[in-house]
């Protein structure tokens, strides 16, 4: 199995237009700060499933020479985090969709030219694709009514990824993610300043000791981190491309 951060970045992208801030020159001399909208990329021998479809999609899957998927998780109705998928227009039909309701209406509704095949999943029921198990778990990231975290089992393994959330994690969740082998976790800016809706990377550094978590990588990280090489020496940034197999 193996999973690939395809994009890394908060819904601004780096570099974001019009900034000339470090994180963003890196980003334009082709650094490991330039980084796409946020989507990852599962693939086990029964087939390749994408957590959330970023704006930057179509790029996304043309640097891997893919074109078509087995399934779509959907962690919540964010523009960064569902928008590329109106891209499989005239690519794939029926794409297997999974999500909360209220995130399958949403994103239905905006998307509404296309027919995807409709899984509706409540949280803490887990199900089985490709192989895997797959369980969403709340998180908090107002002012979104409900927002999921995945969690995948595969084997021996359990890879945990955040979605975007606060710090207020719900317990229940927790208990869920511990002791993860890879925890994939949001982190928008450094710790010197804090947003309601996200972890920094101070937050989510605490989390990942809290779940004892045997590998941490950071993502959906804003401009505002030193450019990429510097930042890796303080935090575990991920970056575009990233892979991690198991
Ligand atoms: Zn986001
Ligand atoms: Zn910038
Ligand atoms: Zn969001």
């Amino acid at each position: 199995m193996k999973i690939t951060l395809l994009g890394t970045c908060d819904a601004v992208g780096t570099p974001k237009l019009g900034c000339s801030c470090p994180a963003c020159l890196d980003a334009h001399a082709g650094g490991k700060s330039r980084r796409l909208r946020f989507s990852i990329l599962v693939e086990t021998d029964n087939g390749r499933l994408l957590i959330d479809t970023s704006p930057d999609l179509r790029w996304q899957l043309l640097k891997k020479g893919i074109s078509q998927v087995d399934g779509v998780i959907w962690t919540h109705p964010h523009y960064d985090h569902y928008a590329g998928f109106g891209d499989f227009y005239r690519v794939q039909d029926n794409v297997n969709v999974y999500g909360l309701t209220r995130t399958l209406d949403y994103i239905t509704n905006y998307l509404s030219f296309m027919k995807p095949g409709r899984h509706d999943v409540n949280f803490y029921e887990p199900f089985e694709l490709l192989g895997l198990g797959i369980t969403l778990f709340e998180v908090t990231h107002p002012p979104v009514e409900e927002s999921a975290g995945v969690l995948l089992a595969f084997e021996d393994k359990k890879i945990v990824i955040t979605g975007d959330t606060s710090k207020d994690i719900p317990r229940k969740s927790l208990n869920l993610m511990f002791s993860p082998d890879l925890l994939i976790a949001d982190a928008i800016i450094p710790p010197t300043g804090t947003i309601p809706k996200h972890m920094n990377a101070g937050e989510a550094m605490d989390l990942a000791s809290e779940l004892r978590a045997k590998t941490v990588v950071l993502t959906h990280m804003s401009h505002m981190f030193p450019p990429h090489d510097e930042a890796v020496r303080h935090w575990p940034l991920g970056h575009d491309g990233m892979e991690f197999e198991f």
